[in-house]
């Protein structure tokens, strides 16, 4: 058994060294000594020729100086790490454990791909690697893409028959920005290509010292795919095959179940007799801390259909060149958005109406010792609404409500649903000037404040159901504002239609009876206070309205939970983590979480137990919530799929949809989309686009959010598109911050001030 290191060796040496071996055999054979010729230099006879050849780095003249300038300006600003979609997140430092799947590619593509190399005066080389580059961006890396790959070194027929390490390794930068066709990124290979190899003797290791990038055990340094030829398997094969007279001899490839980057494309050419492509053959070795066999599969499979799209029409840009199979797309686009379900077409205020005459006595409302049936709550609401009619409210109106949490502020937001009109959530504790700024751009007919109500005289007006003309789903229900990158706070208005369509899919999934329930927690600033306040009224169950002071406090809230025997909460992972920690959250509770990203800790701790626990996700602008997921003990949180009658595309730059996998921007469309920003058409026709893949003439609502797709269909939130900044490779999420500052109308874009007290100890110290 011989064994060689590759310290010593290198794949060209493997057919010398199969050469020699077959002289000293039949030598041997023969009775004789093998009679090799001696060579004409020594591996230490290059070393030293190299040290000469590239000279001094020292002297600005020398090679060896020119060529790593050339280096220095070919990999400016090269990216860290090239974003792979990959299976799992990268750990901290490499394993190294791989694998490889192999595979064939016929004689007509081999054949092709020639022909489109030889029409494009490149090699079969340059075409693969344009192609390997291409299929890269389109599962995410960027536009930017370095490709390592081995180079023979071997730049002197002295060295033809020598073993030894002479291999180098070249970095290959393709650049792929202003999406150009397929056959001008062929061009653009082919000259990084040729400088390249002009500038190949510097050893890679030297120029890993002078770059100088940020090393990490995690990654190989300036590439992390590799591409590369494998020739020499076939050289060693015809050497050995009869070479040993007496004996049969054939190569076997040793799966070496190592993966030394994260991906590596290994190529080999096949020949017929008469010289004419006889196919390809190949493997993709991959990195097992990284991905999963069926990924580099996937891999596998998009690669080919890349190269099979290149070869029948060359002039494809690249962002074109579609990597997915027709029934891929079919899935992501239809499949795992068939949300379709029939929904009441009634307004609230009607399916409250509803409600309260299947059972009038039962409790609607708890407020601390208060406590309201339903036929109570319903006749306050309608007295309200009488008078509100009486001042104008009604379809395509507005009331702007500004009271404090209290029984009254659900009295009259059902009584500004029944009088038709829509309502302005104000959180009276809210700065002033956002206060004003809300009651200004919305201009409602009216403004129920506490004054205003503590002063009205009801008595007169009737307590039945108001029959307001006119009222339909496409009127609306609410405006509520949000604050956003995009500065001044801007109201979003959802339709009657949007609400209801929410609701009942929120029924479906939480199966409210008469006997739940429900503490409502949320500011009625915050869109979401709409899934607590109605959902439980239009199913015969109970509201719980928490006091603020109980809301702040989640000790308080802790009792007030276990006290009045809560069977739901909804409230965002900062409350819920807060509650854990402040005596916790009781076994029978049903979890409602969302609006921030939840943390893997805080998903096992609340779904431990057994507890039934929901991730809630979605924007203002399409109705409270658009995706949910059940969420399990083992920690792997997504946000699940598409509520009903939604859509969820992920989508590229180009808003073609990516495969499963790779980070795209969400878009929603469907039964919950906002009418769009109120007296804002022109930012509504920003954000509210075209759907491409919906009927003719529907919208689809761009979230900002980055998201992916797991294999089983569900999405993972990745973060905000606009709200990141990267302070020294440290990314921050804005999200957060952008509650905090949520009741400053002037903030706009958020910038952060981060300050690094030790390695690895960053906090934001100030916002601007
Ligand atoms: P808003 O329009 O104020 O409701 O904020 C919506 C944004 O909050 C989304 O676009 C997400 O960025 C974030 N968000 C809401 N729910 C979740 C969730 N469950 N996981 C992660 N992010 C969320
Ligand atoms: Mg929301």
């Amino acid at each position: 058994l011989l064994v060689l290191h590759h310290i010593a060796t290198d794949g060209w040496s493997a057919p010398v060294l199969a050469r020699d071996l077959t002289e000293a055999y039949a030598a041997r054979q023969a009775g004789n000594a093998p009679a090799w010729s001696e060579l004409p230099v020594q591996y230490s006879d290059y070393t030293l020729w190299q040290r000469e050849v590239l000279g001094s780095e020292d002297d600005p003249d020398s090679p060896a100086s020119r060529q790593l300038a050339h280096w220095k300006q070919a990999l400016a600003e090269l990216p860290e790490e090239l974003a792979l979609p990959t299976d799992r997140p990268r750990p901290a430092a490499a394993s190294h454990r791989g694998d490889a799947v192999p595979f064939h590619l016929p004689a007509e593509l081999h054949a092709g791909l020639a022909r489109l190399a030889g029409e494009n005066r490149a090699s079969l080389f340059m075409v693969v690697q344009a192609a390997w580059a291409t299929l890269l961006s389109r599962l995410g890396a960027g536009e930017d893409i370095p490709v390592g790959t081995p180079i023979a070194g071997r730049t002197d027929e002295a060295l033809d028959d020598l073993v030894g390490f002479f291999v180098n390794t070249l970095v290959l930068r393709t650049d792929l920005s202003g999406n150009p066709a397929f056959t001008e990124l062929v061009d653009r290979v082919r000259e990084t290509s040729l400088a390249a190899h002009a500038h190949q003797d510097v050893p890679f290791e030297r120029l890993v010292e002078v770059l100088n990038p940020t090393r990490s055990l995690a990654r190989h340094p300036l590439f992390q795919t590799m591409l590369m030829w494998n020739n020499n398997d076939d050289r060693v094969a015809a050497e050995a095959a009869g070479g040993f007279s007496g004996l049969t001899a054939q190569t076997l490839p040793l799966g070496t179940r190592a993966a030394k980057y994260d991906l590596t494309l290994a190529l080999k050419e096949a020949y017929a007799e008469d010289g004419t492509a006889a196919g390809l053959h190949g493997h993709l070795e991959f990195a097992a801390d990284l991905f999963d066999r069926s990924t580099a599969e996937s891999f596998v499979e998009r690669f080919t259909r890349v190269l099979r799209t290149v070869v029948a029409a060359p002039g494809t840009p690249v962002a074109d060149v579609d990597v997915m199979a027709p029934v891929e797309r079919e899935r992501l686009l239809s499949e795992w958005n068939d949300s379709g379900r029939d929904v009441p077409d009634a307004t609230l205020a009607r399916l409250f109406a509803d409600r309260v005459a299947v059972s009038p006595e039962a409790c609607a409302l708890v407020f601390g010792d208060l406590a309201y049936s339903y036929g109570e709550l319903n006749a306050r609401a309608n007295r309200l609404a009488h008078w509100l009619i009486e001042q104008g409210a009604g379809p395509e109106r507005l009331v702007a409500v500004v009271l404090p949490r209290s029984p009254d502020l659900l009295v009259a937001l059902l009584a500004v649903l029944k009088s038709g009109a829509g309502y302005v959530p104000v959180d009276p504790e809210f700065p002033e000037e956002r206060i004003a700024h809300i009651l200004e751009d919305a201009a409602p007919v009216l403004t129920l404040t506490g004054e205003l109500l503590g002063g009205l005289d009801l008595s007169a007006y009737g307590f039945k159901d108001p029959a307001p003309a006119g009222v339909s789903g496409g009127n609306t229900a609410y405006v509520i504002y949000t604050s956003g990158s995009t500065g001044r706070p801007k109201g979003v208005s959802v339709s009657q239609g949007a609400l209801v369509n929410f609701l009942t899919a929120m029924q479906d999934r939480f199966a409210l009876t008469g006997g739940d329930r429900f503490v409502a927690v949320t500011t009625v600033g915050f869109d979401i206070a709409g899934l607590e306040l109605f959902l439980p009224l239009l199913h015969g169950a109970r509201v719980v309205l928490a006091p603020r002071d109980v809301v702040r406090d989640p000790v308080a809230l802790v009792s007030l939970v276990r006290a009045c025997g809560a069977t739901l909460m909804q409230a965002t992972p900062s409350l819920w983590q807060a509650m854990s920690e402040a005596g916790g959250v009781p076994e029978g509770l049903r979890v409602l979480v969302g609006g921030e990203a939840l943390p893997a800790s805080l998903a096992r701790a609340l779904a431990g137990g057994g507890r039934a626990v929901t991730n809630l996700y979605g924007p203002t602008e399409t109705t409270i919530w658009s995706t949910a997921a059940e969420v399990t003990a083992s920690g792997d949180v997504t946000i699940g799929g598409p509520i009903a009658n939604t859509r969820l595309y992920v989508l590229d730059s180009g808003l073609r949809p990516v495969p499963v996998g790779v980070a795209g921007e969400l878009y929603i469309a469907g039964a919950g989309l906002a009418r769009g920003y109120h007296r804002r058409s022109g930012l509504s026709a920003e954000r509210f686009v075209a759907d491409p893949y919906g009927a003719a003439g529907t919208r689809m609502y761009r979230t900002g959010d980055l998201v992916r797709r797991t294999s089983a269909g569900d999405l993972e939130y990745i973060g905000r598109t606009d709200f990141q900044v990267k302070v020294r490779g440290f990314r921050i999420e804005l999200g957060e911050i952008e509650n905090a500052v949520l009741g400053h109308p002037d903030v706009g874009r958020a910038a952060v001030v981060v300050r690094e007290d030790a390695p690895g100890d960053k906090r934001i110290v100030a916002y601007v």
